[in-house]
């Protein structure tokens, strides 16, 4: 019997446990501690530009945190782009504001900024300035950022980079996550490296970084006793999970090279298929981490869909999923306004993203290739 072939699992690189004892033996079992210090250092390290980073309890939580110190508070809206994982958004209604969804642009699936422009510049004729942007690095291919942060420029609106799915990529040689006034990361165990659970909040100053870690343990004032003057959050990462991520660290170039190296695989083995195109960076400019290898399929050319190859996978035991459902069609969002063209709703209908775990073996490529040549007929030499 085959194992199950995921889209994406955790892939440990060996010293995770040894982080994770010391916290033990030195009792640090806590929401604070040497690893979290450690892995905030090891992240700022990591980027190439100076940033301050709060290590949180999730990507969730850091977006949350953002989009509080972006002022957004009841009643107020926030864009955001549409096609993206539900997490993008949820935050924006747990401040009592209103998500604004702009559509995607072909080819890096991300925030169009045409959209973008006439979205800003219709609520504004509303009298409903947005608070602020949260666009997304979708399965790690960095968005058009210099377009997105001219527009934020000019209507002087922060930007709230999701770069959950975005470790390791580069737009521009500059790394994703460290455009924005904030940048927001997850180390869930579906990413590209994970904690089990966990995320960080990337900033630009102490101030917005202390800011983020005083709101994350429960907003407490400088007092003895327990004072608060703000409403608090229980977001703090814990030293246990942080050690995991300190482990993950040492190993994540290696993670982004294995991840870029199923990309090429996709690459090579759709390389004469008609209909069908991999999802790949549209220039130079554009360095993706290739968290997750995604094609679309043409069903006026292959006479199936991308559903027919899911269950045609799942046969096999192999795992593959269609694209994140545009938020501004899903029913918790229906009377959300949204801007664009229906590009997203296309790449829905006709996108799956494909097993790109780090972790694949050869044996795993050639039933993922087996698969795919008896799909699509293609004759074996
Ligand atoms: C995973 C993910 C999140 C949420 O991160 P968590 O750490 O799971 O809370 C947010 N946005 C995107 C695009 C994601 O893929």
């Amino acid at each position: 019997m085959n194992s199950k072939i995921w889209l994406s699992s955790p892939h440990m690189g060996g010293n995770e446990q040894k982080y994770v004892k010391e916290a033990f033996d030195a009792n640090w079992v806590a929401p604070l501690g040497p690893n979290v210090d450690g892995f905030e250092k090891d992240l700022e390290s990591y980027f190439n530009i100076e940033v301050k980073v709060a290590a949180l309890s999730a990507g969730t939580a850091a977006l949350h945190l953002a989009l509080i110190e972006c002022d957004v508070k009841h009643g107020d809206e926030v864009i955001c782009q549409s096609m993206t994982f539900s997490a993008s958004a949820n935050p924006i209604t747990y401040c009592g504001a209103t998500p604004v969804f702009i559509d995607s642009e072909k080819n890096t699936w991300n925030m169009c900024p045409k959209a973008l422009k006439e979205a800003i510049e219709d609520r504004i004729s509303k009298r409903k300035k947005p608070k602020a942007i949260i666009v997304v690095h979708l399965y790690g291919m960095p968005a058009k950022m210099d377009e997105i942060l001219e527009i934020a420029e000019k209507y002087e609106i922060p930007v709230i980079e999701d770069a959950a799915e975005a470790l390791g990529s580069k737009y521009k040689n500059k790394a994703c996550g460290t455009f924005g006034r904030f940048g927001i990361l997850s180390f869930n165990g579906n990413k590209i490296i994970t904690t089990s659970g966990g995320g960080a909040l990337v900033c630009h100053t102490q101030e917005d970084k202390d800011k983020a870690v005083f709101l994350s343990t429960q907003a407490r004032d400088n007092a003895p006793h327990y004072q608060h003057s703000f409403i608090g959050y229980n977001y703090r990462m814990s030293n246990i999970v942080a050690g995991i991520g300190r482990g993950q660290m040492e190993v994540l170039e290696d993670r982004v090279e294995a991840r870029r190296k199923m990309h090429d695989f996709y690459i090579n083995l759709f390389k004469n298929i008609k209909g069908v195109e991999v999802f790949t960076e549209p220039s130079e400019d554009f360095f993706s981490n290739h968290w997750l290898s995604a094609i679309t399929v043409n069903p006026e050319i292959i006479g199936k869909n991308r559903e027919d190859l899911r269950l045609t996978f799942l046969e096999d035991d192999i795992e593959s999923r269609p694209l994140w459902k545009p938020m501004h069609l899903q029913p918790v969002f229906t009377d959300a306004p949204y801007y664009g063209t229906n590009i997203a709703e296309q790449l829905f209908n006709n996108g799956l993203c494909l097993p790109s775990g780090s972790n694949l073996s050869d044996e795993d490529r050639l039933r993922i290739t087996n698969v795919i040549h008896s799909f699509f007929a293609v004759d074996k030499k």
